[in-house]
């Protein structure tokens, strides 16, 4: 049985099951032919504090930061200026980031700003965790030293993609190895207080479909909006084991439309592609029994992908030249915060009347 990797209870309910999954950054040379290695992806949502986690991870490494997303840019601006008007973003004052692995670094913004970053180590006035926290295997020492690097009275920001969001859009593709915790309110300020750290305000974004920006200090107070942020989570069922369970059925449901709309696609004689090789896309592809019968190739714009396949199939990642050449009639996109950029990119779809399925 797991135990928590925030309180370590060992209570708790395996809310969704994907299976035997490929390593998340596992992608192949094309030419070859596997088997490639599986391991069980799983979410627990603990009992006590109630944050939902990975169960397994293969340990692999992560995922080199590639092309930001044109909307992860935009968001971060967006919460800046939200820090800024709230008092946070001052010029002078220090600045230390915990950021993701996957790139999407705040520090360009905040030294914009005129703050100073902290030498590492040193105390700082400010403590930024955008999207970092999740991917730290013990959650409550990764609190934990966030914690001590505040200066006194300084605040720690955290940024997660809301488990609400997850299940109000029934995102069950967002649980994949190397990201050990899914925040709500409530499990964000249950950790938080294990380090002796309390919430204060909260802003959300609509990236992702619902990511939430928390002010954390130690002589903080939720303020109303908080406070009611964290009510509407808990009727949207993010303490509740059987509601966030509803992930299991989404996934159940996602994979077999997907495979219908595939299947009428090839039915109809229409030629398809996908669009963006993440890890997500190959776990939905393995949960979906998806293989290049279906989908002959993924574009892909990051150039280390080409020449490789996806793993536990044999779908080919090829350039974004494959967009231009030989138009396809329908495009499947398998990030679809990318759909404003892709079309803005490839004019030449839409004029094509392409049609786009979005995962
Ligand atoms: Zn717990």
């Amino acid at each position: 049985m797991p135990s928590c990797r925030a309180c370590g209870a060992a209570a708790g309910d395996l809310v969704l099951d994907l299976g035997e999954q490929p390593p998340c950054d596992l992608f192949p040379p094309a030419g070859d032919p596997g088997p490639d290695p599986l391991f069980p992806l799983r979410m627990w949502l603990c009992g006590r504090c109630s944050l939902a986690q990975l169960v397994e991870d293969p340990g692999t490494k992560e995922e080199p930061a590639g092309v930001e997303p044109r909307a992860l840019t935009e968001q971060a601006a967006d919460a800046v200026r939200a820090l800024a008007g709230a008092g946070l973003v001052r010029p002078g004052a220090s600045v230390a980031e915990y950021g993701s692995p996957h790139g999407g670094s705040w520090l360009p913004l905040l030294r914009a700003e005129g703050m100073r970053e902290a030498a590492p180590d040193e105390p700082a006035d400010l403590v930024i965790d955008c999207f970092g926290l999740m991917h730290d295997a013990d959650q409550r020492a990764a609190m934990a030293a966030r914690a001590a690097r505040l200066a006194p009275g300084a605040t720690l920001v955290m940024q997660f993609h809301s488990l609400a969001s997850i299940l109000a859009q029934g995102q069950w593709n967002a649980l994949r190895h190397g990201h050990f915790a899914y925040y709500s309110l409530p499990s964000a300020s249950a950790l938080a207080g294990s380090a002796g750290l309390r919430p204060g305000r909260s802003w959300s974004f609509p990236l992702y479909g619902g990511t939430v920006l928390l002010e954390l200090s130690r002589d903080g107070a939720p303020d109303a909006g908080t406070e009611e942020r964290t009510r509407r989570e808990v009727a949207a069922g993010v303490t509740d084991s059987a509601r966030v369970a509803g992930l299991g059925r989404a996934a159940r449901d996602g994979a077999a439309r997907l495979r219908a709309q595939l299947t009428d696609v090839a039915d109809a004689g229409k030629r398809v592609l996908g669009y963006g090789a993440a890890s997500r896309a190959a776990a939905l592809l393995r949960h979906a029994g998806i293989d290049s019968g279906l989908l002959p190739a993924i574009v892909d714009i990051s150039a280390v992908k080409h020449g490789r396949r996806m793993p536990a199939s044999a779908i080919p990642i090829v350039p974004p030249d494959f967009l231009r050449s030989d138009l396809p009639d329908v495009l499947l996109l398998f990030v679809p915060d990318l759909l404003a950029e892709v079309r803005a990119a490839f004019p030449a779809l839409d004029e094509h009347g392409c049609e786009w399925i979005l995962t």
